[in-house]
Order: structure tokens, then C-alpha cells, then sequence
């Protein structure tokens, strides 16, 4: 079961997130049929979301929008504050590997867009923010806009590893937010511990416990444990809804044209057939 881990460290100044993905990647790896550098991308996102999804409270949730005018297109990820993550992307065939055979997620997304992050409460956005992609590097590109959207200094590491016949053995992420309070010796640590930092894969293939201990000594104590999951809580009465928006003309195009509708979820793959009585009855309630 993937996981997440929160925990407050050095005297209590900085939170730290520690989330295991692997079951969540391997899910989008299926649903998705995702060549590496797709993989790649869409499995930190993912864990970026299910991170940002977990700091938020209740039923409120965001969705994370990136768009670099890469060969990848669209990255689109939900994520709300039980634990509940789904996403998907325009290309799912990209791959691109740099001269040190590591996946370029840089040239796969592209570097002219955007990163925009919509959170919702109570099915009403009551907050939209985005920056600029500036290197193509998740994890950098997200402290940029923690820091330039919320004034907030974060630290993100992400990792992701690839097994020889395709399977995901490792999908990670450490998010560690700097509370205001925070001591200069504090800041210290952290820029001497994380600048230039190079072992992210081994330290985040550790347990979380072990991650806090690599770091932290025993300075540190657990907040909350809970679980993570791939979840598309896609309907029926939602494509509904989504076809109830289309104008009379077009329904009546489609009704007589078609006579039926046939939608597929872009997070899940799950495929909604409407039968023409069920159009003419969207078209009739408008
Ligand atoms: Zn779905």
C-alpha cells in the first residue's frame, strides 16, 4: 500500500512529507500504457499531487496543470485530502534519454508554459496560481512556485526508477516546507545538507523512518501515517452532466448524426456509452 509519512523535525521548524508511490505509478503505468519518459513525468506529478493533496483539509482538492509545449503536452493530475490521486497526460509515447542514460524529463515537457495548481472547496475554486516552467526539473520548478505562489521555502526531491522489462520498482518524494519561524542555524542545516544534493535516489528508496533518521538524527517526530491511492471517482451522471453542457444543436447533431455517445475517462479509460434515449433525455431537461 503506497503511503504517506508527515513529520516535524529540526526543533520543530521545518514539516516534512515523505510519500511512497509505487503502487500509485504502477497503476498509471497500466491505465496509460506509458513509455518512460511519460512514466517519468506523470509519476512525479502524481506524487507531487498526492503531497500537495495531503496538506490540504476535509473534502477540499486541487488539480495540478502543466503545459511546457513538449512532445508530452498536457499534464493534468488530481489530488485531494484523502489520499486520492488520478492523472494522465497528452502523449503517453514519449521518450528521451540524456547522454548519462537518465530520463530527460526537461526536453519531454517542454520549457515554454506554464505550471498551474486550482484548488477547490466545497466544488468551488476559490484559488488559482501559476508560474512559469523554468527548468524542467519537477522538483525544482515546484519549490519555485511554492516560493513565488505561497512565499513559502520548500525542498522537493523526487525519484523514479525503471525496472529492464518496464515495471516501476521505485516512485518517491520528500517535500519538506519551512515554517516562518524557522532559525538561521536551521537554514543552515538545510542548505548545507541539500545543496548540490546527489543521493536522492538512495536516501528515498529508504523507509520513511529511516529517511527521517538519515537526515534528521532523532530529531524528529511522526505526525501522521496514511494511505495513498490511484482513485477515479469518474460517473456516469458526471459525463452527463458534462454532455448537458453542450449547446441544444449540437446534442440534436449528435443524436441524429450518431445516435449514440460513446466517452472515455481520460484518468481511468473507462468507457460511458449514452444511448440515443439517453441523449434525447439530456437534450429534453435543458
Ligand atoms: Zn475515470
Amino acid at each position: 500500500m503506497d503511503k504517506i509519512t508527515k513529520a516535524l523535525a529540526l526543533n520543530n521548524e521545518i514539516k516534512v512529507s515523505i510519500a511512497k508511490t509505487k503502487e500509485i505509478a504502477n497503476q498509471a503505468l497500466k491505465l496509460h500504457d506509458l513509455w518512460p519518459s511519460s512514466i517519468s513525468v506523470l509519476a512525479k506529478t502524481l506524487t507531487l499531487g498526492a503531497i500537495m493533496g495531503k496538506m490540504l483539509k476535509g473534502h477540499d482538492a486541487l488539480t495540478i496543470k502543466i503545459n511546457g509545449n513538449g512532445p508530452i503536452g498536457n499534464i493534468v493530475v488530481d489530488a485531494n485530502a484523502l489520499g486520492e490521486v488520478r492523472g494522465y497526460l497528452d502523449n503517453p509515447h514519449v521518450n528521451f534519454i540524456n547522454n548519462s542514460n537518465i530520463l530527460d524529463d526537461k526536453t519531454a515537457i517542454g520549457l515554454d508554459g506554464f505550471i498551474e495548481v486550482i484548488k477547490t472547496q466545497n466544488l468551488k475554486t476559490n484559488f488559482s496560481s501559476s508560474v512559469e516552467i523554468k527548468t524542467g526539473d519537477l522538483a525544482n520548478d515546484f519549490t519555485y512556485y511554492f516560493f513565488i505562489s505561497e512565499q513559502a521555502l520548500t525542498i522537493i526531491l523526487l525519484n523514479l526508477s525503471i525496472t529492464k522489462d518496464a515495471s516501476i520498482s521505485e516512485s518517491n518524494g520528500l517535500l519538506i516546507q519551512v515554517l516562518p519561524k524557522a532559525s538561521e542555524e536551521t537554514l543552515n542545516f538545510l542548505e548545507k545538507t541539500f545543496e548540490g544534493f546527489k543521493d536522492t535516489a538512495s536516501l528515498l528508496s529508504k523507509t520513511p523512518t529511516d529517511i527521517l533518521n538519515t537526515l534528521f538524527k532523532d530529531d524528529y517526530s511522526i505526525l501522521e501515517e496514511s494511505s495513498l491511492i490511484y482513485n477515479c471517482n469518474c460517473s456516469k451522471t458526471n459525463f452527463s452532466k458534462g454532455l448537458a453542457t453542450l449547446s441544444k444543436k449540437d446534442l440534436k447533431h449528435i443524436i441524429d448524426e450518431d445516435e449514440k455517445a460513446e466517452i472515455t475517462c481520460n484518468y481511468c479509460k473507462k468507457v460511458y456509452n449514452f444511448s440515443k434515449e439517453d441523449l434525447i433525455d439530456i437534450l429534453n431537461k435543458k
